[in-house]
């Protein structure tokens, strides 16, 4: 069974691009090969979950970053269609710039209180012991707090 020939059809399917033809024997050859049907199975979903992501405005410095990552593997990856790794290396970036947004309102949130230092705030209490010069202090020092010695 020529399972590569099939898979790149079920890429093709996906997008629509797929003859008549070809949907006939791929059909055939997923209700007979387990590996293929995975295969569809997996891709469609991942598919499914990309269309239905949200579309977000991503700053034009990223950009390059994306294209870099998508195409610098191209030649290395055994087969893996083109939109699933923009999907990922997509998916990676609002992951990051999700964590970015929250650590800044938690930031905000805690440091707005003049009563708790950001240090208590963080448990940085038990770098209290670290010597000078140490990665400790610096992180001490510069959540303002410091000791007294
Ligand atoms: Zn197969």
């Amino acid at each position: 069974m020529d399972c590569e020939r099939f898979r790149r059809m079920i890429s093709k399917k996906l997008d629509g691009e797929l003859s008549r033809d070809d949907e006939l024997l791929l059909s055939k050859h997923l209700e007979v090969c387990p590996d293929c049907s995975r295969f569809f199975a997996l891709t469609e979903q991942s598919n499914e979950l990309y269309r239905g992501m949200a579309e977000v405005e991503v700053p034009g410095t990223i950009l390059p970053a994306i294209i870099a990552e998508t195409t610098a593997k191209e030649r290395t990856n055994v087969f893996l269609p083109r939109w699933l790794k923009v999907a990922v290396a997509a998916a990676s970036i609002v992951t990051v710039l999700a964590g970015i947004d929250i650590g800044k309102r938690l930031v905000d949130t805690y440091t707005s209180s003049d009563q708790v230092t950001l240090q208590e705030t963080l448990g940085l209490d038990y770098l209290s012991e670290n010597p000078p010069g140490s990665l400790g202090n610096a992180l001490l020092a510069s959540s303002g707090g410091g000791q007294d010695e």
